[in-house]
């Protein structure tokens, strides 16, 4: 199928995105999302993991686990980069060996950051504590403006003003902090509420996290394409002034707006692939991310349940290379619809999970995203 030459990049390594500063993603995940265990003392309305208060039986034991380090390592070929671990949950901190497997992957050279639920666990000695031991980063969810609001998603009273505070804390250790907010129907006309609280602090970025209904999430409500598209048009705006970088969970087609903009500007292709924002161009499940749950089973991202194998008898390297469904999602020419013909699905490609979700067939169209693709020549 052919495309616009001006928009669609070429696949030196082969078929599978390429990212344009050369990084091949049908070789290497950027990111490995691993959820250490579902245990945690949340039980937020949209948990992907579903977790439970206690550790669920056949969890990753301290062996396996250091063993998946090992095997992490066979991402690396000569000249090419590790990729980037985050340790989530449930929550993380209720792994007891959490400080052995943080060592044990910094010890090989692969970054850790975290993702801690925020509990009572995360106190401010933890959080100096995870800077310490080489954590390069932290998330934190803020889903409210207000407690009234981000306590009624979390379903604890005061999670919002402990947020808040670890936010601080950890502005004064030193450790960068990325901030997801979720996205829904009910939530998305506080956003800018939440933007106007979150320029007093100090982050790195903010995620907008768009709904997949799963798990809990499927009690709650996605946005019509239509308002999704005004609030990435409004997020591309205020990105362009905040003081840490706003990026998009699930939403990849907030790339074809920047890029749209960009080429509309008159940048040529090139151009547009040497702007910051290019980083996270191809980007999806399964193309440059992909997960494994605290009990093994390695699945393109946390968002997409389709399991392609398990780490306790098969090797994660191979499991990302190889599988088929991974291959797939890794060539945007497979994908149906309008994400087949859109000259944009390299750098986009769009949600693999929300079309997962709606359709019961990840290579369909993303249903969030409402461009018309143009007529291909
Ligand atoms: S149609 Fe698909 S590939 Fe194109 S911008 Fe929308 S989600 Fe992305």
């Amino acid at each position: 199928m052919s495309h616009p030459a001006a928009v669609r990049p070429a696949h030196p390594h082969g078929i599978g995105s390429v990212r344009p500063d050369g990084w091949a993603y049908q070789r290497s995940p950027m990111i490995v999302y691993w959820e250490l265990t579902n245990a945690c003392g949340l039980a937020c309305r949209h948990c992907r993991a579903t977790a439970m208060p206690d550790p669920a039986p056949g969890e990753l034991s301290t062996a396996q686990a250091i063993a998946l380090l090992d095997d992490i390592l066979g991402f690396a070929g000569p000249g090419e980069a590790l990729p980037h671990v985050v340790m989530t949950g449930g929550d993380p901190l209720r792994r007891g060996d959490l400080p052995e497997l943080i060592a044990a992957a910094t010890a090989r050279g692969i970054g850790v950051s975290l993702a801690p639920a925020v509990t009572p666990l995360l106190t401010r000695e933890r959080i100096f504590w995870m800077k310490e031991v080489g954590i390069q980063a932290i998330s934190l969810s803020l889903d409210g403006s207000t407690a009234a609001y981000h306590d009624g998603v979390r379903m604890v009273p005061g999670t919002f003003d402990a947020t808040l505070e670890a936010l601080d804390i950890a502005a004064e250790a030193g450790l960068p902090v990325q901030v997801n907010t979720l996205v829904t129907a009910t939530t998305a006309a506080d956003l800018p509420a939440i933007f106007d609280l979150l320029s007093g602090h100090t982050l790195q970025q903010w995620s907008l996290f768009f709904l997949i209904s799963i798990g809990r999430g499927s009690e709650l409500t996605e946005l019509s394409p239509g308002d999704a598209e005004r609030v990435l048009a409004w997020a591309q705006g205020v990105g362009r002034e905040a003081s840490f970088r706003v990026k998009t969970t699930e939403a990849m087609h907030y790339r074809r707006l920047g890029a749209a903009a960009l080429l509309r500007a008159g940048k040529t292709k090139e151009q547009v692939e040497a702007h910051p924002m290019s980083r996270a161009f191809g980007i999806r499940d399964g193309n440059g991310i992909v997960f494994v749950s605290n009990l093994g089973d390695v699945t393109p991202s946390g968002f997409l349940p389709l399991s392609v194998g398990n780490v306790k008898e098969r090797s994660l390297v191979e499991l990302y290379r190889h599988d088929p469904l991974m291959r797939s999602l890794r060539d945007p020419d497979q994908f149906k619809g309008r994400c087949g013909v859109c000259e944009f699905h390299d750098w986009c490609g769009g949600s693999r999970a929300r079309a997962y979700a709606w359709t019961g067939d990840p290579l369909e169209s993303d249903p969030l995203c409402p461009y018309t693709p143009k007529p291909v020549s």
